[in-house]
This record gives structure tokens, C-alpha cells and sequence, in this order.
């Protein structure tokens, strides 16, 4: 008997903008797609946010025993500037730019994302796989497409028909929009575009003479275009009907809507079930993004070397910050509230550690089977984290009770609350324990160099200048940089 048999997840999908049972299409099988990131840049907060968001999904399917098949890609080519159809390519112009060839950027920019991967404990897809590794699956794709009536070609490029698409199938299904509204609200091309309509869109693009990616094509020697990738990446490896499609709300239009599109026109069907959209992560009040420069790298905060935050975060700090919303909310990234999971995180990593040394007597005061329940009742509602550690803060205080004597727990119950802690906070929610990630060593150091900074402004109000520069040398030849400012002095640890 598997977990999944016993637990039914309710999650919301933004097709039909309700929460609906989850039904997947083959039982015990889940298939999930979820885009990947563009790699021409190092991935920011907001990005590790969406991903984490589905990292957290994935380790829960896993948990409740199904056997998931996740991919998510890697976009390296075909991404232009605007995201739509015009503009440079965003790994070209990268590549230019640095006077690099385009596959160092990708390379560069693969590895960065590896590694914060790895820093934050993401369990990795089981199938990663890249725009360029398959093109001749585009090609194919366009080619159905244009067999189908959908699309045509111009100038060696080739453009999805929405306009006819429309006439037989529903363009916005997924987004809400209107054919009539997008037309309406959309600027002419003043004859610049070789498109039937500005509301078409490539899914083949002729190379300029000086776009160095481009591949042979039936058309013209080109590229993809961008919403191209993730139809042919996805039905080639969960089929042409699968259960989830993931990715941040930003990409529902025009991306997936896309998608959608490109699939119906292609094989007529509607390539996903359940469609899981993770809210914005924000900086400031506004929305984290690279094109406007609003942005924190996970390196930044995590070394404390940015101008926004007091101090360095452990990343179990920040993945428990991010858990502590639910993935549809929308997030502000600010030093308080990641000053308050902080704590919460090591109140939580004190409470398993209690658990170990608890001794069981021969009856329970507290219902584990109940408390049990309902964590798994919130991560069944639309995976609902913040519920979820409410429940396991519910928990800590059992802990402590039973710590001072208050209360009392039998074996069996005392091994259920173990393994269920266990389960929910470092496989279901991916955290590492304080002591594996080097303990609360981020106090510890910010303790010690309060210390000297206050020993250092007891030397200049003294006049001992000898020793003010020594502790701010000998820190700074150590990596850990004073700052003074008007506010006092902050450091950072390079
Ligand atoms: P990109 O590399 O720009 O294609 O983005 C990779 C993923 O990060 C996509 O799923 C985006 O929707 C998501 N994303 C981008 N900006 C944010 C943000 N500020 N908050 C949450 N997710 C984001
Ligand atoms: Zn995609």
C-alpha cells in the first residue's frame, strides 16, 4: 500500500482557475514538466523560488510513493530579448558581448545554476533536457503544424496562425484573455514584421548573416523560437498528454498559452492536465527580475555581500523563508521576515534534536496520529507549506513538553512523531539539518565580530588609531570587510 492511496491532493489549476482532485493518467505515475531557466545569466532569488517551489512539489509526489518522472529544461537558444519575437537572441547577445562563443555562455551560466542547485539540496530532474539537443524534434513540430493548416511560412521564418487557430480551438484558454482584446491592445508592426497578424507568432526564425546559432532547416538555416522547446522537450519524454506543466506566473502568457496552442495545432490535444503556476518572488516591493536589474543572487545573500540585508543566510534559512508562503502567494524577500525564519528555523532544528533524547513512557497524552494527519492534510491541500510548519511548530511544542514533563508519549507514538518530523522537514521540505549545513556558525561569527567592532570604536574614541586599523585590517585579511556607515559599522564575509 502506497501513501498516495490514502492521500488525496487537492491542487489548483490555472486552466480552470480551481482546485480540483488530482487525477494523474496512469496511477502510481506522475509525469511533470516545468520550465527551466534561460542561461545567459546567473539564476537570482526569484528564480530559486519557482524552482524550489517545484523542487518541494516533486520530493512530496516522491514521498507519497509515486513513481514522478520530472523534467525541466534547459533554454539555450531560441530566447529573445522582448520574449516575444523580436530582439536579440539573449545567449547571442550575452556571447557578443563577452566576445565568447555562445556555448560558454550556456556552459557558464549551466554550471552557476548546478551549483546553487546543489547549495540549496534541490533533488535533481530526472530528465534535464536542452533547446539545442532537439531541434530536429522542432523541426518536426513545425512541420506538423504546417501540415495541419496552423502555420505558414514567409521568408524562410515560419509564424503560428493564431487567427485560424482561433476559428476551431481557443487561444487564451489558459490566460483568460480574448482573441478580440489581444488584437485590440496590440501596436501595429507598421509593415517592419513578416507576420499575417502581430498576434502570430514564430516558431521558426531565418538567421540575420550575423546569428551565430542556427541550424538547417526545411525553411531556411535559423532557429526555434522560444515556446517551440517545451512542447517538443515535454511530449517527447511524458507523451502528448501528461499531468502537471509548472513554471512561474510570469510565463503563463504568452508561453504556455503557447504551448497549448502549439500542441492542439500539432497532435489535437491539449498537452496538460493540472497547470501550476508559482507566484512572484519581490525585492523592495517589486517584482525580482533580471531585465530591470531588481535583483539578489543566492550568492549575495548567502555570503551577506549585498546592499539590501543585515547579515549572511544559511541556505536551509532561506529555503524555510520561501516555505513559509504558499507557492501562490506572492512573496517579499525582506531582512525581517528572513531574520524571523531564521529563528524559526533553529527553534525547529532545536526541537528535532530534543526529539532524540526523549525517552518514551508507557502511555501517550498527545494524539500523534491526529497531529500526523494533519500534516499531511495541509501538503494535500495545493501543498500548503506554511500550514505545514504550523503543524510542525505544533510539534516542537509537544517536544518541549514532554522535555519539562508535562507530558507524556508511549514508544510507538514517540517513533511516529520521529519519523514524521524526520519525513516532513528534511525529505518533504528538503531543509538540512543546522549542524550538517556547520551549525548556527552565521551567529556565532556575526557574535564575534560585533565583539570587535565594539573593541574597534572603543580604540578610535580613545585615539588608539594603531589598533582601530589593526582589527579592521586583520579582519579584512581574514575575508570580513568593515563597513562604516552613518547608521555604524556592517560587514560582510567575502
Ligand atoms: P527565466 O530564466 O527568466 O526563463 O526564468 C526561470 C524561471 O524563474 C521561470 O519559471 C520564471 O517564471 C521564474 N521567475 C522569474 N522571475 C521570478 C520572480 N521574480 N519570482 C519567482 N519566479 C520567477
Ligand atoms: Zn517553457
Amino acid at each position: 500500500m502506497q501513501l498516495y492511496q490514502t492521500n488525496q491532493i487537492k491542487l489548483y489549476n490555472s486552466l480552470s482557475g480551481s482546485k480540483e482532485i488530482f487525477q494523474p493518467i496512469n496511477q502510481g505515475h506522475i509525469g511533470m514538466y516545468v520550465c527551466g531557466p534561460t542561461v545567459y545569466s546567473n539564476v537570482h532569488l526569484g528564480n530559486v523560488r519557482t524552482f524550489m517551489s517545484f523542487d518541494m512539489i516533486f520530493r512530496y509526489l516522491k514521498h507519497l510513493g509515486y513513481k514522478v518522472r520530472y523534467v525541466r529544461n534547459i533554454t539555450d537558444a531560441g530566447h529573445l530579448e522582448n520574449d516575444a519575437d523580436t530582439g536579440e537572441d539573449k545567449i547571442t547577445k550575452k556571447a557578443r558581448l563577452e566576445q565568447i562563443e555562445p556555448m560558454e555562455v550556456v556552459q557558464r551560466y549551466t554550471v552557476d545554476f548546478h551549483n546553487i542547485l546543489n547549495t540549496f539540496n534541490f533533488l535533481p530532474p530526472s530528465i534535464e533536457p536542452t533547446a539545442t539537443g532537439h531541434i530536429i524534434e522542432q523541426i518536426e513540430l513545425i512541420q506538423n503544424i504546417i501540415d495541419n493548416g496552423f502555420a505558414y511560412e514567409v521568408n524562410g521564418s515560419v509564424y503560428f496562425d493564431v487567427h485560424k487557430f482561433n476559428e476551431t480551438n481557443e487561444y487564451g484558454i489558459l490566460s483568460k484573455r480574448k482573441l478580440e482584446d489581444l488584437i485590440h491592445n496590440t501596436r501595429e508592426l507598421d509593415g517592419q514584421s513578416d507576420k499575417k497578424n502581430p498576434q502570430d507568432f514564430a516558431l521558426w526564425k531565418k538567421a540575420e548573416p550575423q546569428h551565430i546559432m542556427r541550424w538547417p532547416s526545411p525553411w531556411s538555416d535559423g532557429f526555434p523560437g522560444w515556446h517551440l522547446e517545451c512542447t517538443a522537450m515535454s511530449t517527447k519524454y511524458l507523451g502528448e498528454q501528461f499531468d502537471i506543466h509548472g513554471g512561474g506566473m510570469d510565463l503563463k502568457f504568452p508561453h504556455h498559452e503557447c504551448e497549448i496552442a502549439q500542441n492542439e495545432a500539432a497532435k489535437g490535444k491539449s498537452p496538460v492536465n493540472y497547470w501550476m503556476h508559482a507566484n512572484m518572488l519581490e525585492l523592495n516591493g517589486q517584482r525580482m527580475s533580471k531585465t530591470t536589474g531588481n535583483t539578489v543572487n543566492p550568492d549575495e545573500l548567502l555570503s551577506g555581500n549585498n546592499t539590501f540585508f543585515s547579515k549572511a543566510y544559511a541556505p536551509s534559512v532561506i529555503r524555510f523563508f520561501i516555505a513559509q508562503s504558499s507557492y501562490r502567494s506572492v512573496l517579499d524577500l525582506t531582512d525581517d521576515g528572513l531574520l524571523a525564519s531564521e529563528k524559526g528555523f533553529y527553534r525547529l532544528m532545536d526541537a528535532v534534536n530534543i526529539l532524540e533524547s526523549l525517552i518514551a513512557s508507557d502511555k501517550s497524552t498527545i494524539d500523534i496520529n491526529t497531529w500526523k494527519q494533519k500534516c499531511y492534510d495541509a501538503m494535500n491541500d495545493d501543498f500548503n507549506s506554511p500550514i505545514l510548519i504550523a503543524q510542525l511548530f505544533e510539534a516542537s511544542k509537544y517536544i518541549n513538553g514532554l522535555k519539562d514533563g508535562s507530558s507524556a508519549i508511549s514508544e510507538g507514538d514517540l517513533t511516529l512523531l520521529k519519523t514524521t518530523m524526520h519525513d516532513f522537514i528534511f525529505e518533504v521540505m528538503g531543509l538540512v539539518d543546522s549542524a550538517a549545513e556547520g551549525g548556527n556558525d552565521g551567529d556565532k561569527l556575526a557574535g564575534a565580530v560585533e565583539l570587535l567592532i565594539e573593541l574597534r570604536n572603543q580604540a578610535r574614541a580613545n585615539k588608539d588609531f594603531a589598533t582601530s586599523d589593526r582589527i579592521r585590517d586583520d579582519l579584512q585579511a581574514v575575508g570580513i570587510q568593515l563597513k562604516d556607515g552613518k547608521d555604524g559599522t556592517s560587514f560582510s564575509v567575502n
